[in-house]
């Protein structure tokens, strides 16, 4: 994907403007999608929402970062709690926050008993839970990328 390009494109079906300034992959961005820069205008997004969430929800990632840029540079309300932002991010459907990393590991658990399996984000106490089902012991599997 080249990136400018896309950015361009979605400025300009999804905000009726363009979009004029830099865009760069960040692959360090954790917690957030994207990141818009007011110094300079530019606007920063992880690969990883790409990568793993595909085009559509990405889309909503790039409306969120040109929501913050076309207010800014409107000089409106172009922080997060600002009612302006909140307006045109509803407007555009763009994400609030961005998603999750899907590789996180997670923990499986299956019943000695019955074979019920579930998993949990957090580590439990085998000695302090029982199977939902029949009450039987658990055990740790392997843990396993979610995929
Ligand atoms: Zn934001
Ligand atoms: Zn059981």
């Amino acid at each position: 994907m080249d990136l400018t390009n896309y950015v361009q494109k979605v400025s300009l079906e999804d905000f009726g403007k363009p979009f004029r300034h830099r865009v760069v992959w960040n692959r360090r961005l954790r917690t957030s999608g994207g990141r818009f820069f007011p110094h300079d205008g530019h606007l920063d997004f992880s690969p990883r929402i790409l990568e793993e969430y595909g085009e559509a929800i990405f889309r909503q990632v790039v409306r969120h970062e040109l929501t913050h840029y076309h207010l800014y540079f409107e000089n409106k309300g172009y922080k997060h709690g600002d009612a302006d932002f909140k307006r045109l991010l509803k407007e555009v459907d763009g994400l609030q926050y961005a998603p999750p990393p899907k590789n996180r590991r997670l923990h499986i658990y299956s019943c000695r008993s019955c074979g019920l399996s579930f998993q949990r984000q957090r580590r439990i106490h085998l000695d302090r839970y029982r199977c939902g089902s029949c009450g039987g012991r658990l055990q740790d599997q392997a843990n396993q990328p979610q995929g």
